[in-house]
């Protein structure tokens, strides 16, 4: 049986492969938005991280005629109200660098006690099929806002993240357990479960699915 093919809107060459990766062995060839020939930007202006990846997602299928899938992710901390949530990447402003985030979040926050750093890093993807159905699932790890950094693996607010079941942060993690235990490893293996129990069609009209007005 052929593979029916789906694209990952993302622009991130390390990001698609990755994804790629993760979503091996299902009955679906995954390919890069650029291998597809969808060659732009979407803009991430939803309010929360589901809304940016169904957006990313629908307008990558809407491109590409194909399946498309999208995540987004980022960081909730409970004493910000959720902040810097769907801002995550450009928390410090337009040429934020996970230095210059990681120096805002540790001010804003240099007289919240130990008890009151708790924090998740979150993430949402959603995949839309040609027919404009589609579902949403989220990942989400919880953990600690840290008084400084430690650590020197990972990315963005990972040596901040600590996790207390570990002793240790992200950036102290080795890669292999921060992607079994991740917000992204969560929402993915939901969307591998999502996928392989639909098999040959989406089979959504009989699942808890939204559909958008044309
Ligand atoms: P994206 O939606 O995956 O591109 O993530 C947006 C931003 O959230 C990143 O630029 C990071 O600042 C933050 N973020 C997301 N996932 C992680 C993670 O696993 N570790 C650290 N920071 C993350």
């Amino acid at each position: 049986m052929t593979k029916k093919v789906m694209v990952v809107a993302s622009r991130n060459r390390k990001k698609a492969r990755e994804i790629v990766e993760i979503l091996k062995g299902l009955d679906w060839k995954v390919v890069s938005m650029l291998d597809a020939g969808a060659d732009f930007e979407v803009v991430e202006d939803g309010t929360t991280f589901e809304e940016n990846s169904y957006k990313k997602a629908l307008e990558v299928m809407r491109a590409t005629g194909l399946t498309a899938i999208a995540d987004d992710s980022g960081l909730e901390v409970d004493a910000l109200c959720g902040r810097p949530g769907v801002y995550s990447a450009r928390f410090s402003g337009e040429n934020a660098t996970d230095a210059s985030n990681n120096l805002k979040l540790l001010e804003m926050m240099e007289h919240v006690p130990k008890d009151k750093r708790t924090a998740r890093f979150v993430c949402a993807a959603t995949v839309v099929f040609p027919d404009d159905a589609y579902f949403t699932v989220r990942g989400e790890c919880e953990g600690r806002i840290l008084f400084g950094p430690k650590g020197t693996g990972g990315f963005g607010y990972d040596p901040l993240f600590y996790l207390p079941g570990y002793g240790k942060t992200f950036a102290q993690l080795d890669a292999r357990t921060k992607n079994s235990i991740s917000h992204r490893a969560r929402a993915f293996s939901k969307v591998r479960e999502q996928l392989a129990s639909l098999g040959g069609g989406t089979g959504l009209e009989n699942r808890r699915t939204k559909r958008q007005p044309r």
